[in-house]
């Protein structure tokens, strides 16, 4: 049979009783006095009430305070004035069972006439199980959140309190070679020279673990952002490494206006380019910027590649994939602060690389962002 053969008229071959017997949801019919006249098998379920218990009492007998002291008011005032709170729209209220326990309930009310009677039907739903769990979902968000930000504390007062006594260190070596370095012999000096090396290193550690930490606990600055602007400033930011490392950057396609941090999205594409540049072996280092849909952004490279063992291991802090001697381009924390930053604009980022043909890092900024300060921008 095809829809449109199929006619409104099944209510005429199936009793009201059938219905109110088979619905999950309780169904309670109530006049204009609030006196129960239906009560049907869910309704029993939820509420614990057998129909003889109920029907000709009052509808209030269901309901805790406040709700039970207000709802003849509320009667009279929606049979006066016609203006709902519940009727017609539906909310969540509180129900009380027979046992006296008060549990959270979805109800819905709309008025019908019978023999021109007003009668109201209403909609019973226990949604205790799904309160209970979405309060458990607040608590752990409540418990994540917290460990988060004990975690931000943590390494921001670590780091902080290591630098005093590294410089400390490093001081000491450097006196030591200044005041004795004719007393001592090369391989001593060599030694010394290695300690203010690593304790230089060290420093710098320490300097990008506080950053780290100052990323996760400052709000962000949500303002709207034409992202080409932004790569422009990258790009001529680092003009001179461009042009020596014969670098050749594209924008591929026309990159949009978008709600975000200005100062920390450029300094994704800040990592992400110097990145594609550092880590390429090319003689003509070839960076391709572009957007793709639903608020994705890609920098693509030709260079070395990351095997795919390392996709996700590259965006931990302080992981670098090059041996020592490489040691001078970097500290293994520019990715981390990328997915940070991107993190804290309810993004995500991933990449895909192939060994010796090259890398593409992508990432996605969702619009209408809030600002930390209270104002929601939308992109247009
Ligand atoms: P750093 O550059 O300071 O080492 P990052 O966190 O920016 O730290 O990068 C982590 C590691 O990921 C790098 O050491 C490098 O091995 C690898 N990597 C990052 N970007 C690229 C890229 N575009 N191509 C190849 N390898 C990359």
């Amino acid at each position: 049979m095809s829809t449109s053969n199929i006619k409104n008229d099944v209510f005429q071959n199936i009793s009201l009783t059938a219905v109110m017997n088979t619905v999950l949801d309780g169904l309670i019919i109530i006049d204009y006095l609030g006196i129960i006249h239906a009560f049907n098998p869910s309704a029993v379920r939820i509420f614990g009430y057998q129909p003889n218990e109920v029907l000709g009492k009052n509808i209030k007998m269901l309901m805790p305070e406040p709700y039970q002291s207000a709802h003849d008011s509320y009667l009279t005032n929606y049979l006066e004035s016609h203006t709902p709170k519940v009727i017609g729209i539906g909310r969540e209220v509180k129900g009380r069972r027979k046992n006296g326990e008060i549990f959270p309930m979805d109800l819905g009310v709309n008025e019908m006439n019978v023999n021109d009677m007003v009668m109201f039907v209403g909609t019973v739903r226990d949604i205790t199980e799904r309160k209970a769990s979405e309060a458990s979902i607040e608590r752990y968000i409540t418990a994540l959140k917290q460990s988060n930000q004990e975690l931000d504390d943590f390494a921001y007062i670590a780091s902080h309190d290591l630098k005093e006594p590294l410089r400390g260190l490093s001081n000491n070596a450097l006196f030591l070679k200044e005041d004795w370095g004719n007393k001592l012999n090369e391989d001593a000096i060599k030694r010394i020279d290695r300690m203010i090396y690593l304790a230089g290193r060290m420093e710098q550690l320490t300097n990008d673990l506080l950053y780290f930490s100052r990323l996760g606990k400052q709000d962000l600055a949500i303002s709207e952002a034409p992202l080409e602007d932004i790569v422009h400033d990258v790009t001529s930011m680092l003009d001179a490494v461009i042009v020596e490392g014969s670098v050749e950057v594209k924008i591929v396609n026309p990159l949009p206006t978008v709600t975000c941090d200005i100062i920390r999205i450029r300094e994704v594409f800040r990592n992400l380019i110097t990145n594609a540049i550092k880590y390429n072996d090319k003689p003509l280092k070839k960076i391709e910027i572009g957007s793709m849909e639903n608020n994705t952004f890609f920098v693509r490279d030709n260079g070395i590649g990351i095997k795919e063992c390392f996709y996700h291991d590259i965006f931990r802090i302080f992981k670098r994939l090059n041996t020592e001697d490489d040691a001078t381009k970097g500290t293994g924390v520019g990715l981390t602060f990328v997915k940070k930053i991107i993190d804290r604009h309810h993004g995500s980022i991933w990449v895909q690389s192939e060994m010796g043909q090259g890398t593409t890092f992508y990432f996605t900024l969702p619009q209408g962002l809030k600002d930390d300060r209270n104002t929601t921008y939308y992109a247009h």
